[in-house]
């Protein structure tokens, strides 16, 4: 069978997560700051959600962040993808916003609010042909140090 060229990963928001280039994926949530009351919010919008500003100016949001809540899901959305059950993590940034998304690498039983956690960014391949989607996910801090061998 012949190899298919491998695509470029493609962000799967790129409102929300602006990769880097190169095959290997990685990037950063992005959001916006205020420039009036200087608070960030995740994703793209066009006022301050807090002081109905309309200057706001683009930012890069940390790569870490504590787990504020979690939940196990057993019944997911349509078109899931991944295994289940899975757990839903919401981790506050240090600059305010809550973004959520899939935990990896821990038995639920293991976390706690609390909890020191990494972005971690995944290629999800759609369909045969289709374009590699990169997502975020959050990994705890302790797992992220031990893969990566980074002290
Ligand atoms: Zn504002």
């Amino acid at each position: 069978m012949p190899e298919t060229p491998r695509k470029s990963p493609v962000s799967v928001d790129p409102g929300r997560l602006r990769l880097d280039s190169g095959q290997t994926p990685s990037g950063v949530l992005i959001g916006m700051r205020c420039l009036d009351c200087a608070i960030y919010v995740f994703g793209q919008a066009v006022f301050c959600q807090a002081c109905s500003s309309s200057r706001l100016e683009p930012a890069d949001l940390s790569r870490t962040g504590t787990l504020f809540s979690y939940t196990v899901v057993r019944v997911p959305p349509d078109g899931w993808p991944g295994p289940v059950p899975y757990v839903l993590g919401e981790v506050e940034l240090p600059e305010g916003p809550h973004i959520l998304a899939e935990i990896i690498d821990v038995a639920h039983e293991d976390l706690k609010i609390g909890t020191e956690m990494r972005l971690a960014l995944q290629e999800v391949r759609s369909g045969d042909s289709g374009p590699t989607f990169v997502v975020y996910k959050w990994i705890p801090e302790t797992n992220a140090t031990f893969q990566t061998g980074e002290a």
